[in-house]
């Protein structure tokens, strides 16, 4: 009996030290996050430049504060490319490991006052082209995230990473890019058509459109359609084709034609659109 105990007091040491290790190491990542002024590390196989905080006091936070924030949004960039890397295609994500960059940094800017006498600090989250600089027309592309305390505190979807590198594969390695005929395409009838009641995001340009049905399609949308139980055929087909490496668009035939008049695809009303303080967050 009293051997019993002691296994059981052992066992809980040991879950308890590896509970410590898993706070304390970010795992799959090359180089040392805790390292004073850490700037250029790799996770899981991305390379990501973090920036040193901003060493001028805001309001109400320390140093130490604005350190563990910065500390926080490595862990939660660190889950969300574990999250983009496991579900979406390998060969892409091989592909997109070449093309893009993560950039973090601790650029703030003030944001509305929700609660009078607070300081809300706003970022941003948004995918962007970089030039070549060897003079080539390979282009790169960026992810970037400002401000670690709005990083950690104001977006709580956990595929905000996939979301960017859907832009980045649509923009780097879909024909044309952004122009891609097909996805504009697909889009505007998709607009038209689907979920007329819904202000869902992708509703705002090709580009979100494309970004979203990749949530939707290999993780999760905020927005309707949520998963791909509730996509169109169509859609779905769009998203396989697209994240073919090389993308397999040439046998893809957008939808055509006027809308279906009673779409299988709409909600119910329990179905309602949830406030998601927009506001707060930038677009991306
Ligand atoms: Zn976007």
């Amino acid at each position: 009996m009293k051997k019993g105990r002691q296994w059981i007091v052992a066992c809980f040491v040991l879950v308890s030290s590896f509970a410590v290790f898993a706070e304390v190491i970010v795992p799959n990542v090359v180089g040392d996050p805790y390292e004073e002024g850490r700037e250029y590390l790799t996770i899981e196989g991305f390379k990501v430049y973090v920036l040193p905080v901003q060493q001028y006091s805001w309001r109400g936070y320390t140093l130490e504060q604005r350190e563990d924030e910065r500390l926080r949004a490595i862990r939660k960039v660190t889950a969300q490319l574990k999250v983009a890397v496991s579900l979406l295609p390998p060969d892409p994500i091989n592909e997109l490991r070449t093309r893009v960059i993560l950039y973090m940094d601790d650029t703030c800017e003030y944001g509305n006052e929700r609660t009078i006498g607070k300081t809300v600090r706003t970022g941003k989250v948004y995918y962007s082209t970089l030039a070549s600089t060897d003079g080539s027309n390979r282009k790169l592309g960026q992810v970037t995230i400002r401000c670690y305390s709005s990083f950690v505190h104001e977006y709580p979807y956990k595929g905000i990473v996939l979301h960017e590198l859907a832009h980045a594969w649509h923009d780097l390695f879909v024909p044309n890019g952004f122009e891609n005929y097909k996805i504009k395409t697909q889009y505007k009838w998709s607009k038209e058509c689907l979920h007329p009641q819904q202000k869902s995001y992708w509703k705002t340009n090709a580009g979100e459109f494309f970004a979203e049905m990749s949530c939707s399609f290999f993780f999760r949308s905020r927005d309707v359609p949520h998963t791909d139980m509730a996509m169109s055929e169509k859609n779905k087909t769009l998203v396989r084709s697209a994240w073919q490496d090389p993308p397999k668009l040439d046998e893809f035939h957008p939808s055509a034609g006027s809308c279906p008049d009673e779409s299988p695809l709409s909600l119910n009303e329990g179905d309602e659109i949830i406030d998601r303080k927009r506001g707060f967050i930038a677009a991306h």
